[in-house]
């Protein structure tokens, strides 16, 4: 009887395609052609301040603790990890994946057992870019025009909501309409970006977990190279 239940439901999921076909249609219609401009710039811009998130800022954090060439340590979560997370799009799914990888690097297992998992919800760089700039292409799309101030509110409220995200695929996307709606901007504009988010989510979740890795090692070294100026 429950497979008959999810059979009947299957047929409005089936369909789901193109109520959101609709609603891009819609969209298209008020807003003219410029939405594919701005669909270009939103890519632009998220992609953009990802990699700058990942080979700038990263990079720094990770000098300024370890003061050493941070960039084959970057690449080398890039690939061991972050390639996991990239196509399972979920921070929970890839803590395996993290402490394998920190035990390698010969960390403190007292610290990292507790810091990735932890990091894993609470650490998602990826989700909060993503929810800033999500945020402001769809009050721009409703024809918003933000002043600095809610531009200030929509960054720490994207924040805090990514702190709160799961570290499961697509929740970006839920705690988004949290956001949107704290911002007084229609909940339903949110199905514009919802067809790319899978797209999306893979290179969020990718940033969320590097960050937690370069953490990891940070505050480890970070940590013995004060014991050994206490001893
Ligand atoms: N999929 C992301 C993660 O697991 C969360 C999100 O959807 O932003 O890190």
């Amino acid at each position: 009887q429950r497979q008959m239940c999810i059979r009947d439901r299957r047929w409005i999921i089936n369909l789901a395609p193109f109520g959101i076909m609709g609603l891009v249609f819609t969209n298209v219609v008020s807003n003219g052609l410029a939405i594919f401009t701005q669909y270009g710039k939103l890519l632009l811009l998220l992609v953009g301040t990802m990699l700058f998130m990942a080979f700038v800022i990263n990079p720094i954090i990770i000098f300024i603790y370890l003061r050493c060439n941070p960039y084959p340590l970057v690449f080398r979560c890039l690939r061991e990890s972050g390639l996991t997370a990239f196509f399972t799009r979920s921070s929970a799914a890839n803590i395996p994946v993290n402490m394998a990888m920190c035990e390698k690097l010969g960390l403190d297992k007292d610290f990292y057992s507790v810091s990735i998992p932890l990091g894993a919800t609470i650490n998602m760089d990826g989700t909060a870019i993503y929810q800033c700039v999500a945020t402001i292409f769809l009050a721009t799309c409703c024809g918003m025009t933000l002043t600095l101030g809610q531009m200030v509110t929509i960054v720490v409220t994207a924040t805090l909501a990514s702190i709160g995200t799961a570290g499961t695929p697509g929740a970006g996307m839920i705690m988004l309409a949290m956001v949107l709606q704290a911002m007084n901007i229609p909940v339903d504009m949110i199905m514009i970006i919802y067809g790319v988010d899978r797209l999306f989510d893979m290179g969020r979740t990718c940033l969320n977990i590097t960050g937690d890795i370069s953490c990891a090692l940070c505050v480890t070294k970070w940590e013995s190279k004060k014991q050994t100026a206490v001893k």
